[in-house]
């Protein structure tokens, strides 16, 4: 009784619904994953997927089993695979991404053409976006209600690792797709592994070091200098651990801290709650209120904000840890998209797209959100004429200029009362702008009549 295990973004071996269903209905599996990008693409996450990939694979042949990395289309390859090897289920982790669903439901139909079975388990949310509805039989569309309706539902578990893993060696007929991730060339990933280190055991390290940080997490969640997050998002992403772990070791310790975490886990249920109901908020404003709204056009500043040259320090530092560590604190996340969609006022899709580029972490759910929420056009209560001063907001969060001071040298020498804006002190140094791209009053104020243009 044989059946084919296919690894998507569930790169872990314990708490793992899917893979524990799988090895209790089979006595061998074919472990396997599909590289289905088809040429590399120089995209930050993928940088991790290599190292996560190796890192599974290994966690893998410790237990005896083999992980087979194939090149093409999962729908081709599957079929063949179950047809090679006398595999009567394919066992997958749900994705819950619409475009990934729909392709599942399409592979299941031609899975079951051969009579070999499709078996999608849980396992990367804490709850089912079906279950939760408001009273009127409607998906929530603000936070706090769905979090209290959803929150009493979410599924904790623990379950250890398979002890061995027998597996089906790797069919004649697929031989030549199988495939190797290769690094990037040049290595611009070099800057991320000083920060990160993907796989399942580094997932679980990082969160107990976090553990014994969590009371301070309130407060320290905030401020982009001090490591005061857990920095679980590209390990969850990937799937290296699961949520419900997460949350179970938070609770465990308890504590106000443990609660805010668990809130913060919230919004990455909710993110995927959202995208599950209104596909289309991946590109779409996900109020049509704004569809009017006059974006600008400016290649030359979007290109100036990717780089970190917008002559605002904070703006200019978050960008810089994104290129240089795939990663950016929220705090500053949401300081460079109202940076770019109300001062600088282009479309938030091209914020997005940057973000899933060079974000370890790069999620289509928590990204559309996160930008659909800083822009005001998606759902939630978030005031779309917010418009964040990146200044106000720097004193406050970074207040000794620390953050700063790291990620652009150039300002290093500047103390904590000039560093937040340079131009106003005249003490910008040579090579960092003079001054902001966009004046800060003027940039408000346009955005403001912007805003008032489409409300008319
Ligand atoms: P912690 O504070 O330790 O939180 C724990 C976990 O909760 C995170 O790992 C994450 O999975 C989840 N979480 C926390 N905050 C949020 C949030 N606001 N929305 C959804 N989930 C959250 N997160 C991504 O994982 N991928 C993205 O592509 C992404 N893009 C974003 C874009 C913008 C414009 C904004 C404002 C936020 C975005 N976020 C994204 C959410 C958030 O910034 C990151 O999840 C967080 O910074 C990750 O750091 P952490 O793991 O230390 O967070």
């Amino acid at each position: 009784n044989r059946g084919i295990f296919w690894f998507r973004r569930d790169l872990r071996l314990a708490d793992h619904p899917a893979l524990d269903r799988a090895c209790r209905a089979h006595d061998e599996l074919l472990l396997l994953y599909i590289d289905e990008a088809g040429e590399p693409a120089a995209d930050a996450s993928r940088a991790w997927l290599r190292k996560s990939l190796a890192a599974l694979g290994a966690d893998i042949e410790r237990r005896g089993g083999r992980l087979h990395l194939l090149a093409g289309e999962a729908e081709t390859l599957l079929p063949m695979a179950a047809a090679a090897c006398g595999a009567n289920a394919v066992h997958v982790s749900a994705l819950h991404e619409p475009a990934a669903d729909a392709r599942d439901a399409r592979l299941a139909a031609t899975l079951a053409g051969n009579g070999v079975a499709l078996r999608r388990s849980a396992g990367r949310l804490l709850g089912d976006p079906d279950a939760v509805l408001g009273k009127s039989g409607a998906p929530y569309k603000v936070f706090t209600p769905f979090l209290k309706a959803a929150m009493p539902g979410w599924r904790l578990r623990e379950r250890p690792p398979p002890e061995r893993l027998a597996c089906v060696p790797l069919p004649e007929a697929l031989r030549r797709f199988g495939a190797t991730i290769a690094p990037p060339r040049p290595a611009w990933d070099y800057g991320f592994w000083d920060a990160w280190s993907p796989g399942e055991a580094a997932a679980r390290e990082r969160l107990h070091e976090f553990l014994d940080r969590l009371d301070d997490y309130p407060e320290a969640r905030d401020l982009p200098a001090v490591d005061g997050t857990s920095r679980l998002s590209p390990h969850l992403h990937f799937g290296e651990i699961g949520p419900g772990r997460v949350l179970a070791a938070a609770r465990e310790r308890g504590g106000a801290g443990a609660d805010k975490f668990a809130a913060e886990l919230g919004w990455r249920e909710f993110a995927y709650y959202v995208l599950h109901h209104w596909p289309r908020s991946i590109r779409e404003n996900f109020n049509p209120r704004f569809d009017a709204m006059g974006w600008r056009e400016d290649a030359a500043g979007l290109e100036a904000w990717k780089r970190g040259r917008t002559g605002v320090p904070l703006v200019d530092a978050g960008m810089r840890q994104l290129w240089h560590q795939g990663w950016m604190h929220n705090r500053v996340r949401m300081v460079v998209a109202s940076w770019l969609t109300k001062h600088m006022g282009l479309h938030w899709t091209h914020g997005a797209d940057w973000f899933l580029h060079a974000l370890v972490d790069a999620d289509l759910a928590n990204n559309a959100l996160g930008w659909q929420w800083v822009a005001g056009t998606g759902v939630d209560a978030a005031p779309y004429f917010r418009v964040f001063n990146p200044v106000t907001q720097s004193r406050r969060f970074d207040p000794d200029g620390d953050y700063i001071r790291r990620w652009v040298p150039e300002l290093r020498r500047l103390d904590a009362r000039a560093i937040h804006a340079p131009w106003e002190s005249g003490t910008s140094p040579n090579g960092y702008p003079p001054r902001p791209m966009v004046d800060l009053a003027k940039g408000r104020a346009e955005a403001l009549a912007r805003l008032a243009d489409t409300m008319r």
